[in-house]
């Protein structure tokens, strides 16, 4: 399983996320940040468990982040 946690008050809107892991980022048209698609959302923190597919496209986005607001972990 795959634990993927967005900072979401630290994106800066960059669109990098979603150009690489399409299936799961997607932009908010109201405030121009990414969104985790199908997370739980709390204080500007994104969580979403899933399973290992999600693995190489949230590892590649978080290694293009600018402000590293993408963490990606194996629990
Ligand atoms: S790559 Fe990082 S800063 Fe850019 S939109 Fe995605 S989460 Fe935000």
């Amino acid at each position: 399983m795959v634990r993927i946690t967005h900072y979401r008050y630290k994106c800066i809107g960059c669109a990098y996320c979603v150009e690489v892991a399409p299936d799961f980022w997607e932009m908010n048209e109201q405030d121009g940040k990414s969104d985790l698609i199908s997370a739980n959302t709390k204080n500007q923190i994104q969580v979403l468990l899933t399973d290992d597919l999600a693995w190489e496209q949230n590892r590649q986005a978080a290694d293009v982040c600018p402000v590293s607001c993408i963490k990606v972990e194996k629990y």
